[in-house]
C-alpha cells in the first residue's frame, strides 16, 4: 500500500493521490482519509509504526500519532486517577499558621472564599477549571473506555465523548499546581506553610491524568465507534462537498443541498460546517471584548494582602514588581510571561492573523499557522494568577493577623483569560489556507 502521509518523527506528510498502480490502487480504494485540521489538506492514513507521527506536509500539524494499547493504557490511568481525585479533594491540602493561629485548607477552600466574598464568577471559574472539569473528564473517559475494552457501548457515550474531547482544555490542573507553586511562594514571608497529603495526590494526579491523555489515542475511540471514512481519491481540500466533523475528524461527503445547517456528521452526529461558522467576525468580537477588559485587569487591584492591621492593593504590575524586590527573580518572569506577556500576546497575534486574512495575505503561511498553534496552547497558562489568588484568599483569613482578600480586578483579568481562549477556539485557521488556493486559482485564470 503507498502511503500518502509520509511518516517518522520529524517527517511530513506529502499531499496528493498520484502514483498507485495495480494492487496499489485496490489498498487505496479502503484507505482510510484524514483531514488536516490547520489547513485542511486531506491525505490517505497509512499505517504507523508505535510511537511514530504523520505530519501534514502542508503546514506541519500532526495528522495523527501511532499508540499502542492505547485504550487499556488510558483506561489503567483513567482509574487510577479516580482515586487520586478522592484523596485531592478529602484531605488537607495546606496549613497555614501565624503567631499560633493556624487555617487549615482544602481543594475546594478557596472556592467557597471566594464565593462568600461575592466572587461567584471567580468561584465559578476555578470550581470548574480545578475540580469539576477534570472530575467529569475522568468519569466520562471511565464510562466510554471501560465497555469499550469488551467491545460494548453505553447508552450516550458518543455525545459524552464529543464532550470529553471539547472539554481538554479547560481541565487544568498542571495550571492550578503551578498556582499552587506561586502562593507557596508568597506565603513563605507571611507566615509557616505546611504542605498536606493532598497536595502530594494532586501532584501524582496531574502526572496520571498527562500520561492517560499521552495513551489514549481518540481516533482508535472513534474508529470503534463508526469506521473513518474511506476514499479511493483524495479529495481536494477547497471541495465544498466534503466537510470534516470538527468534534471526530471524519470525512463526510455530503450532498450541495444538505451543506450548512442541515449537514451532520455520520458517525457522530455533529452539525458540519465547510469552515467555522462566523470564523473572523466571532474571534474579531472577542478580541475587542477581551481587550476592553484588559484595562480594569490591569488597572484594578487583583488582590489585597493584610498583615497585623496593614496592607495595601496589589494590581497584576505591582505584584510583579514586588517578587522582583523580594529577589524571587524566576517567580517575576513566570507571572509577568503567564499574566501580562501571554494575554497580550494572544490578542495582538489574533489581531494580526485577523487581518491577514482581511488583507488576502498569502505571506509565510507556514508560520502563521504555527502562532497560532502556539496561541491556542498556551492561552490556558494566564490562569496561574487566577488559580494563586484563590489559593490565598482561601487559606489566609486570620482576621487582622494575616488575610488576603481578591480584588475587582481579579474578574476582569479571569475574563480576559477566557474571553481570549473562545476566541482563538473560533479562529478557523484554514481559512488562511483558503487565500493561498485563491491565488493559485487566479494564477491559473491568469494563464
Ligand atoms: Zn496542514
Ligand atoms: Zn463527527
Amino acid at each position: 500500500m503507498v502511503c500518502l502521509a509520509q511518516v517518522g518523527d520529524n517527517a511530513v506528510g506529502a499531499p496528493g493521490a498520484a502514483g498507485a498502480t495495480g494492487d496499489d490502487a485496490n489498498s487505496r480504494s479502503v484507505s482510510p482519509l484524514v483531514a488536516c485540521h490547520e489547513c485542511g489538506q486531506f491525505y490517505h492514513m497509512c499505517a504507523l509504526a508505535p510511537g511514530k507521527t504523520a505530519k501534514c506536509g502542508r503546514c506541519g500539524s500532526v495528522l495523527y500519532r501511532a499508540k499502542s494499547n492505547s485504550i487499556e493504557r488510558a483506561l489503567t490511568f483513567a482509574l487510577a486517577a479516580l482515586v487520586l481525585i478522592v484523596l485531592s479533594n478529602t484531605f488537607p491540602f495546606m496549613t497555614f499558621k501565624v503567631e499560633g493561629r493556624e487555617e487549615v485548607n482544602t481543594l475546594f477552600s478557596g472556592v467557597k472564599s471566594l464565593h462568600a466574598q461575592g466572587f461567584w464568577w471567580l468561584a465559578a471559574l476555578v470550581f470548574g477549571t480545578s475540580i469539576l472539569f477534570p472530575l467529569f473528564k475522568n468519569l466520562a473517559t471511565l464510562y466510554v473506555l471501560l465497555p469499550l475494552r469488551f467491545g460494548r457501548r453505553l447508552p450516550g457515550a458518543v455525545k459524552i465523548f464529543r464532550i470529553v474531547e471539547a472539554m481538554g482544555p479547560w481541565a487544568m490542573m498542571e495550571v492550578y499546581l503551578l498556582g499552587v507553586f506561586v502562593a507557596y511562594v508568597n506565603l513563605i514571608d507571611l507566615g509557616q506553610l505546611e504542605l498536606g497529603v493532598a497536595v502530594y495526590s494532586f501532584a501524582t494526579l496531574i502526572v496520571v491524568m498527562v500520561a492517560g491523555d499521552a495513551a489514549l489515542d481518540p481516533r482508535e475511540v472513534w474508529t470503534r465507534f463508526g469506521a473513518t471514512a474511506a476514499g479511493a481519491v483524495v479529495p481536494s481540500r477547497n471541495d465544498p462537498t466534503v466537510l470534516v466533523c470538527h468534534a471526530c475528524a471524519q470525512v463526510n461527503k455530503v450532498t450541495r443541498k444538505k451543506r450548512g445547517m442541515h449537514a451532520r456528521c455520520s458517525r457522530c452526529g455533529s452539525a458540519l460546517h465547510f469552515r467555522k461558522t462566523d470564523s473572523l467576525a466571532r474571534t474579531t468580537a472577542l478580541c475587542v471584548t477581551a481587550a476592553v477588559f484588559y484595562i480594569p485587569a490591569n488597572v484594578f487591584p487583583v488582590m489585597t494582602v493584610i498583615s497585623f492591621g496593614k496592607g495595601e492593593p496589589d494590581t497584576i504590575l505591582s505584584g510583579v514588581k514586588e517578587l522582583i524586590h523580594a529577589g524571587l527573580w524566576p517567580l517575576a518572569v513566570l507571572v509577568f510571561f503567564a499574566s501580562i506577556a501571554v494575554p497580550m500576546l494572544k490578542l495582538f497575534g489574533l489581531s494580526f492573523l485577523i487581518i491577514m486574512v482581511h488583507r488576502g495575505s498569502t505571506w509565510r503561511l507556514r508560520d502563521r499557522t504555527l502562532l497560532f498553534r502556539i496561541i491556542e496552547g498556551i492561552g490556558r497558562w494566564s490562569m496561574i494568577d487566577i488559580f494563586m489568588i484563590s489559593i490565598l484568599v482561601g487559606l489566609v483569613k486570620l482576621g487582622q493577623v494575616a488575610t488576603i482578600e481578591p480584588g475587582l480586578g481579579a474578574n476582569s483579568f479571569a475574563a480576559v483569560v477566557v474571553i481570549t481562549m473562545i476566541a482563538s477556539m473560533n479562529f478557523d485557521p484554514r481559512i488562511m489556507w483558503d487565500m493561498a488556493e485563491r491565488r493559485d486559482d487566479d494564477q491559473r485564470q491568469e494563464s
